[in-house]
């Protein structure tokens, strides 16, 4: 395995923002995560742990850690629908062995990313939530520097979040493998639905550099109605702009810093709730070079 120095964050986030890591590594077994996690001890660093980049804006500063890039990607069906699937694996990627097995992933698989990222952030859409198809997942303790099983009540599951959103958690516990029981489907219909729900994003969300949502949906409604009533449709602070598609997605026209997507929301935020009264809480992970969670 080799770690890199220096390292622009750009490419590796959807957003195509941020500086360079100090060190980055590309985890594809448990022997390249031994070997990166002995690196970071003996060099006392913090780790970062990257899946997709799908719902990241990195630090205009980049990352002061070792990153590791999750591209575990084994999947393996056990029997009846519970498949075993490695953390780095793309959604798109589960799809096509689960199809092959007459078990429906159809509508999750759209969501972009890997299984350790939706699972991270119980990503999902109106119909389904990943929670729902998940049994149990393999973890690397940190603490404990070994690997353990955790049920479903662990990762208490909430909209758009689990245990994982709690530092002492993200910090202590690296998901490596995930369980999931699929229900069973024809690969007609699996095509049926697929086709119509990518025939709904084409609609209705724009093409571009994005961490999708933005803003989360506040108990109110939904957050790109309130910032479409708000006037925020192609508002821009340099090439950071809400998109004229969809109000709820910031976007990076070309060169948009963190500094401008933040100036952006935060503006967006404060009109949202003078207008409204309602407040707004983004989705996106904003980090700072340290690669912790910050508030707009
Ligand atoms: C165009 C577009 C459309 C989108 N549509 C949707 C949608 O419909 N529904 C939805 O829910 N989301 C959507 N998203 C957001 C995003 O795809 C999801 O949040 C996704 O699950 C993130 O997965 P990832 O692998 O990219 O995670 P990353 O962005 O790489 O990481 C997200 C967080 O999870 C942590 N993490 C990642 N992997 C692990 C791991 N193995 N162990 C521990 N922690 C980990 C990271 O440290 C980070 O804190 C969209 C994004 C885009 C760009």
């Amino acid at each position: 395995m080799i770690i890199q120095k220096n390292i622009s964050l750009k490419k590796f986030s959807t957003f195509g923002v941020g500086g360079t890591a100090d060190f980055f590594c590309e985890i594809f077994s448990k022997e390249d995560l031994q070997e990166a996690l002995t690196f970071a001890e003996k060099n006392s660093l913090p780790l970062f742990i990257l899946g997709g980049g799908s719902n990241l804006l990195f630090s205009d500063k980049g990352l002061r850690c070792l990153v590791l890039h999750l591209k575990n990607n084994t999947i393996t069906h056990l029997k009846d629908g519970v498949f075993e699937v490695e953390a780095g694996t793309k959604m798109g990627e589960i799809l096509g062995i689960s199809k092959k097995a007459q078990r429906d992933f159809s509508l999750l698989s759209t969501i972009p990313g890997t299984i350790g990222g939706a699972v991270a952030g119980n990503a999902g859409i109106k119909e389904q939530e990943i929670q729902e198809v998940f049994l149990s997942a393999t973890l690397y303790d940190r603490e404990k520097k070994e690997f353990c099983t955790k049920e479903k009540e662990f990762f208490d599951f909430g909209y758009r979040k689990s245990i994982f959103h709690t530092p002492k958690i993200s910090d202590r516990y690296i998901i490596w493998k995930v369980s999931l029981n699929l229900p069973a489907n024809t690969p007609e219909k699996i095509d049926e639905t697929l086709k119509s729900y990518f025939a709904i994003r084409k609609e209705k969300q724009p093409w571009g550099k994005t961490g999708g949502s933005f803003f989360s949906n506040p108990p109110e409604g939904a957050a790109g109605f309130f910032l479409e009533q708000s006037g925020m449709k192609g508002a821009c602070v340099g090439d950071a702009f809400f998109s004229e598609k969809h109000a709820n997605f910031l976007m990076n026209k070309k060169n948009a810093t963190q500094e401008d997507i933040k100036k952006l929301a935060k503006t967006a935020q404060k009109t949202v709730k003078e207008k409204y009264n309602v407040t707004l809480t983004p989705e996106v992970k904003i980090l700072n070079e340290w690669g912790k969670r910050e508030e707009l």
